[in-house]
């Protein structure tokens, strides 16, 4: 990881790394292109997930677009 707070994050299932092909408990809210999400609770159905790019303590980018990895 690239700061003990997105550890810490990872730990606390507040931001959790999912394939979104396989997510089945919820929904995606954007259109951010993303392994790392934010997950909200939805009191009626599953969970709001919300993709980012980029690390929110740190800055750092942590999904595969972010570090070049795409195409
Ligand atoms: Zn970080």
């Amino acid at each position: 990881m690239c700061c003990d707070d997105l550890e810490q994050a990872l730990k606390d299932e507040l931001i959790i790394i999912m394939d979104k092909f396989y997510l089945q408990d919820g929904r995606i809210m954007n259109a951010v292109e993303s392994q790392y999400y934010i997950r909200r609770e939805n009191r009626d159905s599953g969970y709001n997930y919300y993709g980012i790019n980029f690390c929110p303590f740190c800055g750092m980018g942590i999904s595969f677009v972010a570090q070049g990895f795409s195409s």
